[in-house]
């Protein structure tokens, strides 16, 4: 396949023409996404100014890290802007399912249990909650049951209802994105709702939030409609594409307090922790984060409206504003698939002349196809695309520093896919 665009000018062609009406329909979605980056503009620069941060914040620490004043005003910021009572933020935490581990750990003890009301979490907390012999939950005693979201996306209401009545699990958890899978993310309003409908029938309950690739995507995050805890990784939305490592526990003082417990020790939680390199770009990084999932917000969308007119589903559908900043798209084979992927590597500013193939991630199940021409190893808030190999061939489009730059990389896709038809 040549990808000299002066042989190709049909194409060329084509494919903008493609672009044009894709923007053209998405403008009122792209008015609104500049809102809802206004907003969340205004609670970060409120928190800065709340918080007082100011340079002597962004030096590295030492040693134990007591008095680390980087840190602890970092947690602060954090916790003003999800609205929490206390938050963990530490570059400490080496991914968002270390997070999520650590989080579960300090929350549930032996004889426990907990629910999951949106189905499968993520693929790599599966080994977490449920593993043999890996120091799992199920390893120390904690149980763990199931309700699957209704074939719509929605809460089994009827199911939850059931499962309560005879049960009083410690923790309700619900991961607010796609994943890996063909279902809308959950809005914060459908989040509210459960919330509200767990805690009317167990009010001791404590009510966790997986709020990966959520943030900033609407201008409340699940903490202002209940939940008592969100979790999530600084690689993705709030590291604003800047921050290097990392992951955040924000929510009810007592439950920060007891995950903190598991963070370092039962005897010093959060006083210690330092940190031999700038917390600058953890700073700066928040700073830019709303309009950095915009831009990614309308990269997804642009994206749908394209693969869509080229007569592949997508998930969400194109015209609806997105809950996180996944694109599924439904490709016919693999070759597709694996075109596309290729494609979104050859748009990207880090590796772009390597060509991704599949490989065994570990903690997934099936072997992985991933795009990430990004500055921060991994990092799915910069343009990236992951895809299982497997039937049906769904491919996952995320992130994106800027829009230019998810646009030029879908147009390079819809190029490969076009020109291999
Ligand atoms: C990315 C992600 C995780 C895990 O994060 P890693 O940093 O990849 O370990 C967990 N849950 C969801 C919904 C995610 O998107």
């Amino acid at each position: 396949m040549s990808n000299n665009t002066s042989i190709h000018p049909d194409l060329d062609r084509t494919v903008a023409s493609i672009l044009e009406e894709a923007e053209r329909n998405a403008k009122d979605l792209f008015a609104a996404i500049d809102k809802i980056a206004e907003v969340n503009q205004k609670k970060v620069i409120d928190a800065f100014r709340t918080c007082k941060v100011s340079a002597r914040h962004f030096v590295p620490t030492t040693g134990y890290g007591y008095d680390d004043e980087g840190r602890d005003c970092l947690q602060r910021v954090f916790a003003e802007v999800f609205g929490a009572e206390r938050a963990i933020v530490s570059p400490n935490l080496v991914s968002g399912t270390h997070t999520l581990t650590v989080a579960l750990f300090g929350l549930l003890k032996t004889g426990d249990r907990m629910l999951c009301i949106s189905g499968a979490p993520y693929d790599t907390l599966c080994k977490v909650i449920s593993g043999v012999g890996n120091g799992s939950l199920a390893d120390y005693g904690i149980g763990y049951d199931q309700i699957d979201l209704l074939a719509d996306g929605t809460f089994d209401f009827d199911a939850i209802d059931r499962f309560l009545q005879k049960n009083k699990p410690k923790l309700v958890f619900l991961t607010r994105s796609r994943g890996y899978s063909w279902r809308n993310a959950l809005s914060i309003e459908a989040i509210g709702q459960a919330v509200r409908f767990v805690k009317d029938r167990h009010p001791d309950c404590l009510v966790a939030v997986d709020n990966c690739y959520g943030e900033f995507v609407a201008t409340q995050e699940p903490l202002a409609v209940g939940a008592d805890i969100i979790i999530g990784s600084l690689i993705k939305n709030p590291g604003g594409g800047l921050a290097p490592t990392g992951g955040y526990i924000a929510g009810k003082a007592d439950a920060v307090e007891q995950i903190s417990y598991r963070l370092t020790s039962p005897s010093i939680g959060s006083e210690v922790g330092s940190y031999f390199a700038p917390y600058l770009p953890f700073y700066q990084g928040l700073f830019f984060a709303p309009n950095v999932v915009a831009g990614a917000l309308k990269g997804s969308i642009l994206a749908g409206f394209a693969f869509h007119t080229l007569g592949y589903d997508v998930s969400p559908v194109p015209a609806e504003m997105p809950g996180d900043i996944i694109r599924a798209i439904r490709f016919r084979t693999a070759e597709e698939l694996i075109a596309y992927v290729q494609g979104v590597q050859y748009a990207s500013p880090v590796d772009s002349y390597v060509t991704p193939e599949p490989w065994d991630m570990p903690g997934y199940q099936d072997p992985v196809i991933m795009a990430a021409g990004t500055f921060v190893q991994g990092a799915s808030i910069e343009l990236s695309a992951d895809s299982p190999i497997k039937e049906p061939y769904i491919a996952y489009l995320q992130g994106g520093l800027t829009y230019q730059h998810c646009k030029i990389a879908v147009a390079e896709c819809l190029k490969r896919i076009l020109s291999n038809r």
